[in-house]
């Protein structure tokens, strides 16, 4: 019997994929199912991105590129953050990733080891705390709480970190509850965080585009003191609907990008050379598009929240970002596992069980509300009939 190594009993998962396969299933066995489990657009992506990566295809970009990417996509990247931010990046920091997950998987193996601490969100994105357990770091959380907007104490969050500390986990606007940690907090934080100056930042902002009410997103890149221990997490899946091309990005401090580089060139090589392309056209051409599908989830959050404030036991705060809300699910008397199981044997509505992404997710579900207007509708429907609560 092959013996895989200890750091895989700590492995873990993702479960929203789980629940993808699940709710796949019984849709091929002929039930009618409404997916709100995984996180990701509805839409297809952009014609203008679908037609340059068959341009890219008939040009014949059939080989490898450089590892850390496309010289003209790094520099895309490194123009679209200045021109949104408006800070200095450098070209020669962004590693283009298959998908945006490598940069955190990156990242936390490059300070996770026995002894060394990570502060993660929590509830948080799974992977976070699945890495951070699988190098034999251990995970302190990042508490959020919904009487907080799902936004962190700075200070609660500093009195955590010690001498142990190496890494600290930030994601803004947040996946699993669309919470939106307001500028001030971002500041306190920081100020803080000048006293520990061997604690890198991870900062994953892969929803810095998808946001409501006016607000604008507040990169981390815009802190000069921290720019030398900051990784910043952005891509292409949410805001370009482009989840299944897999194109992600990380912007490096200079001393820390030759090792993720070398992780890359161990791991994968290069990202496929067509969806960099894409990616390029998608950087460079009209944005019109990403402006048409948030005022979309803007609208079909507005009937989410509604919507679920109207079931019994159900208690929904208004998110800031992202497509998820995070409902309060302790008036149903139900354990968030056994509600997300119920809700899609019973009525075909996939969800993703707030304990998939920390212990503190226990009396919340996911929904992701990337999809119609009518199947959102139909879904509160279908879950009023359970008669739950
Ligand atoms: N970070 C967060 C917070 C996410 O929600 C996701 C996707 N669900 C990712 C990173 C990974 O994105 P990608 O699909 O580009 O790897």
């Amino acid at each position: 019997m092959p013996h895989p190594t200890a750091a895989f009993d700590r492995l873990g998962t993702e479960t929203a994929f789980e629940v993808l396969a699940r709710a796949n299933q019984l849709a091929a066995e002929g039930r009618d199912i409404i997916n709100l489990g995984i996180g990701q657009p509805d839409f297809r992506t952009p014609d203008h991105i679908v037609e340059a990566a068959k341009q890219a295809l008939d040009d014949g970009q059939h080989g490898y590129t450089p590892s850390a990417g496309i010289p003209a996509l790094r520099a895309a990247v490194a123009k679209d953050l200045s021109d949104r931010y408006d800070v200095e990046v450098d070209a020669g920091s962004v590693l283009i990733t298959p998908g945006a997950k490598p940069i955190m998987y990156f990242a936390i193996l490059l300070f996770g080891e026995p002894g060394a601490e990570i502060l993660y969100p929590n509830p948080g994105f799974p992977i976070y705390e699945s890495v951070i357990k699988f190098t034999g770091a251990t995970p302190v959380p990042i508490e959020l709480h919904e009487s907080a907007g799902f936004s962190f104490d700075p200070e609660q969050v500093l009195a955590s970190v010690n001498e142990r500390t190496r890494l600290l986990i930030l994601n803004s606007p947040a996946n699993p509850t669309g919470g939106v940690v307001p500028a001030d907090q971002i500041e306190r934080l920081i100020e803080g965080l000048a006293d520990y100056p061997d604690v890198t930042i991870l900062s994953d902002e892969i929803y810095s585009r998808i946001l409501y009410g006016g607000r604008e997103h507040v990169s981390l890149l815009r802190y000069a003191q921290i720019r030398d221990r900051l990784i910043v997490i952005d891509g292409w899946s949410k805001t370009f609907a482009m989840t299944g091309w897999r194109m992600g990005y990380g912007v490096w401090p200079a001393d820390l990008f030759p090792h993720a580089e070398r992780l890359a060139v161990n791991s994968y090589s290069c990202v496929n050379a067509v969806a960099q392309y894409a990616g390029l056209a998608a950087l460079e051409g009209p944005q019109d598009d990403v402006g048409r599908m948030v005022r979309a989830f803007d609208e079909r959050r507005q009937i989410i929240v509604e919507g679920l404030n109207s079931l019994p036991g159900f208690r929904c705060a208004d998110p800031g970002g992202a497509f998820y809300v995070f409902p309060n699910i302790e008036g149903t008397g139900m354990e968030a596992k056994a509600l997300q199981v119920k809700m899609l044997e019973e009525a075909g509505v996939a969800t993703v069980a707030g304990t998939s992404f920390g212990h503190l997710g226990e009396g919340y579900l996911r929904f992701s509300y990337a999809a119609s207007r009518q199947e959102i509708l139909d879904a509160i429907e279908r879950i009023r009939a359970l008669k739950l609560g």
